[in-house]
């Protein structure tokens, strides 16, 4: 008997090197978690996050860091997916959770938690009892990167985790929150290989675009990613946070 998170026997020997192929053979969301979980294709990128995982941040000494690919968190099957841009060196990379384990990440549940999707403010391990209503986040690299800036090629080495993950929650996502400009640039390419109909719309906070493809309706929204670059030093504001995911949870009707 297989178990739902166990990759059937040809993913089991698949190369990891070769993306493309094994996320285009995952058939559930599970299946895709463990695949990228597995996965060590960009050679900078597994260094860096096993190197992290070894030498830690001082605060950190005692803790065992997860050092490997970060998958998706939330649903399965939802109906809000919230793209951003790579897992912290420090918190995902850390935690082994996506935005857990650093002050993005306090910044974004906590934002979820006001409008009713996040069970709890904070998001500090994998086993919080955190829970997303109707909601996945996930990232648009999956490994943590240098000064959390992905090179190109590792950029589009990772892209078809994200687009599967995109392929297997399309009969229920409506609305997609891109935090972020590289999160928002990836998630628009991908949506156009998928033919969704979207022209280029320029990032900025708040910018949108709503459309419809074989007959669904959905929202396309950009907030500026949590940083602490961008929330230290106010170009982000809780409230400015706070409106553009209460927006999308409410046109995807992940919140009332
Ligand atoms: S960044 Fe993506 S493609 Fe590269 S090693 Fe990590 S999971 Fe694999």
């Amino acid at each position: 008997m297989t178990s739902s998170t166990e990759l059937p026997g040809p993913l089991a020997r698949a190369k990891t090197t070769n993306v493309k192929a094994v996320a285009a053979k995952v058939e559930t969301i599970a299946q895709l978690d463990e695949a990228i979980t597995q996965c060590n294709a960009c050679p900078r990128l597994v260094s860096w996050r096993e190197e992290v995982a070894i030498v830690k941040r001082k605060a950190y000494i005692d803790h065992e860091y997860w050092g490997k690919p970060i998958s998706g968190f939330g649903s399965d099957k939802p109906r809000l997916l919230i793209v951003g841009l790579a897992p912290g060196a420090h918190g995902a990379n850390r935690t082994g959770r996506i935005f857990t384990g650093d002050s993005s990440g306090d910044w974004l549940y906590g934002s979820l938690h006001r409008i009713g999707i996040a069970k709890i403010p904070t998001s500090t391990s994998r086993d919080d009892g955190q829970k997303l209503k109707h909601t996945r986040i996930n990232t648009a690299v999956r490994c943590a990167p240098p000064d959390n800036k992905p090179e190109t090629a590792e950029r589009d080495m990772c892209a078809p985790w994200l687009k599967r993950e995109i392929e297997l929650t399309l009969p229920t996502v409506r609305a997609f929150v891109g935090l972020g400009s590289f999160a928002w640039s990836a998630l628009i390419k991908i949506l156009k290989e998928l033919g969704h109909p979207i022209p280029t719309v320029k990032f900025g906070h708040g910018a949108e675009y709503i459309y419809s493809h074989e007959g669904v309706q959905y929202l396309l929204i950009a907030s500026y990613h949590p940083s602490q670059q961008n929330t230290f030093t106010g170009k982000l504001t809780q409230d400015q946070l706070d409106f553009v995911l209460e927006k999308a949870g409410r046109f995807a009707h992940a919140i009332d």
